[in-house]
C-alpha cells in the first residue's frame, strides 16, 4: 500500500485533501500537523475510524520531529500543506512564518533526500513532494495581466515572502537533487473547514451574530476565488500526473472584490436566515445583513488584485474547477449555518473576540 503524508492536515485545505485522497485513491493517509490554533482534529472527526487514516502529531520544523514521520512511514508521498497562513498574523508577527513556512518546508524536503539517500532508483523516481502554495506571491497583478507560472516572484507581506521563499527551496531541491518535487500555487480557497479568521468564514459568523462586518480600506481589493473541494481535485490530479519540477498554477476564474464578497454573502444570508427570524438581531430594525457592513483602515502593503491564469493545468492534466462561484458559495454559507457547533468548539479561547475586531484576510 502506498503512503501518502499530509503536512497541516489538520487544517482547511488539508482536512479536505485528506478527505479526499481517502475517498479516490487506495493510499494510506497519515496527518501529520503540530495542532496550532489553525489546525483541529475537529476537521477530521469523520475519519477518524477509517482503516487508511493515521494521526500524527508534530512539527515541520522540527528536525527530530520530521525524521521521525520519515522513518515511521517511508511515504512514498508528502503534500506539505503546514504553514502559518494568515496574512495579518504576518504583519503583526512575522517571525513564525520564517519558522513554520520556510524552516519546516527546508526540513521536509531535507527530510526527503536524506530518506532517498539509500533507496533504490524505483523508489527514488517514484517519490514526489507536492509544496502547496499561494498566488500571493507574485505580488500585485498588474492591469489586466493574469499571474502564469513564469510570473516573476514579487511578494508583498511577510506571509507571502516566507512562501515564495519555500516555493524556491523546493524548486532548487528538484534542480540540485532531483527530488521529485512538484509546486502548485493557488488562488483563495473558499468552503468547509475554514479557521473563521479569513474572509467568508468571518463574514458569514459575525453576520449571524449581529457584528460588524470589517472591510479593508475601499473594499476594492480584487481576489480570485476557487472552491477548496476543486483546489483538493486539483492537488491530487498533480500528484499523480504532474511532472517534478513543474509549478502548477490553479485559479477558479472568479474575480471579485472583497465588497461583492460581503454583498453576496449577506444576500445569501437575507434568504437562508433572514435577519427577522435571527434571535441575534431581535429589537435591532435591520432590514438586511448588509447593515452590519463597516470599512476599516486598510492594511498596510494590501495588494490590490490577485488573478490566476489556470490555462497550463487545464491543457497538461485536464484540470477545471466543477463549482461555479454562487454554488460554491450558497453550499458554504449552508455548510457553515449547519455546523455552528464546529465553529464554536475551533474558535475556542476568545481568540475570535480579538479578530472579530480585525479585519479579514
Ligand atoms: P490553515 O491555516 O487552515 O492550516 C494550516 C495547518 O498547518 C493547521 O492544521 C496547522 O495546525 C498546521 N501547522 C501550522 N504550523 C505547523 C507546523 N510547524 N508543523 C505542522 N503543522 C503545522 O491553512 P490553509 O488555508 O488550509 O492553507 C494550507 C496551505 O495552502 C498553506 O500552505 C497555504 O499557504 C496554502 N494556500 C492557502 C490558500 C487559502 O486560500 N487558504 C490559497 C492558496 C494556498
Amino acid at each position: 500500500m502506498t503512503t501518502i503524508v499530509v503536512t497541516g492536515g489538520a487544517g482547511f485545505i488539508g482536512s479536505n485533501f485528506t478527505r479526499r485522497a481517502l475517498a479516490e485513491t487506495a493510499a494510506r493517509v497519515v496527518v501529520f500537523d503540530k495542532l496550532t490554533y489553525a489546525g483541529s482534529l475537529d476537521n477530521l472527526r469523520d475519519l477518524e475510524s477509517h482503516p487508511r487514516y493515521a494521526f500524527v502529531r508534530g512539527d515541520i520544523a522540527a528536525r527530530d520531529d520530521v525524521v521521525r514521520m520519515y522513518r515511521q512511514w517511508s511515504p512514498d508521498a508528502v503534500v506539505n500543506f503546514a504553514a502559518e497562513s494568515h496574512v495579518d498574523r504576518s504583519i503583526d508577527s512575522p517571525e513564525t512564518f520564517l519558522e513554520t513556512n520556510v524552516r519546516g518546508a527546508f526540513e521536509l524536503l531535507e527530510g526527503a533526500r536524506r530518506q532517498l539517500r539509500g533507496a533504490d532508483d524505483a523508489t527514488r523516481s517514484a517519490f514526489r513532494l507536492l509544496h502547496v502554495s499561494t498566488d500571493e506571491v507574485f505580488g500585485s497583478a498588474a492591469g489586466d495581466s493574469r499571474f502564469v507560472e513564469t510570473t516573476r516572484y514579487a511578494p508583498n507581506s511577510p506571509y507571502a515572502a516566507s512562501k515564495a521563499a519555500a516555493d524556491h527551496l523546493a524548486r532548487a531541491y528538484h534542480r540540485t537533487y532531483g527530488l521529485g518535487v512538484l509546486i502548485t500555487n493557488c488562488s483563495n480557497n473558499y468552503g468547509p473547514y475554514q479557521f473563521p479568521e479569513k474572509l467568508i468564514p468571518l463574514m458569514i459568523l459575525n453576520a449571524i451574530e449581529g457584528k460588524p462586518l470589517p472591510i479593508y480600506g475601499d473594499g476594492g481589493n480584487v481576489r480570485d476565488w476557487l472552491h477548496v473541494d476543486d483546489h483538493c481535485a486539483g492537488l491530487l490530479l498533480v500528484l499523480r500526473r504532474g511532472l517534478p519540477g513543474e509549478t502548477y498554477n490553479l485559479g477558479g476564474d472568479a474575480e471579485r472584490t472583497n465588497v461583492e464578497i460581503v454583498d453576496r454573502l449577506c444576500a445569501l444570508l437575507d434568504e437562508e436566515l433572514p435577519s427577522a427570524a435571527n434571535p441575534a438581531l431581535a429589537g435591532r430594525a435591520m432590514r438586511q445583513y448588509a447593515d452590519l457592513k463597516t470599512f476599516v483602515a486598510d492594511r498596510p502593503g494590501h495588494d490590490r488584485r490577485y488573478a490566476i491564469d489556470a490555462s497550463k493545468i487545464e491543457r497538461e492534466l485536464g484540470w477545471r474547477p466543477v463549482y461555479g462561484f454562487d454554488s460554491g458559495l450558497r453550499h458554504t454559507v449552508r455548510w457553515y449555518l449547519a455546523n455552528r457547533d464546529w465553529c464554536a468548539r475551533v474558535q475556542g479561547s476568545g481568540e475570535r473576540e480579538r479578530l472579530g475586531l480585525g479585519a479579514p484576510a
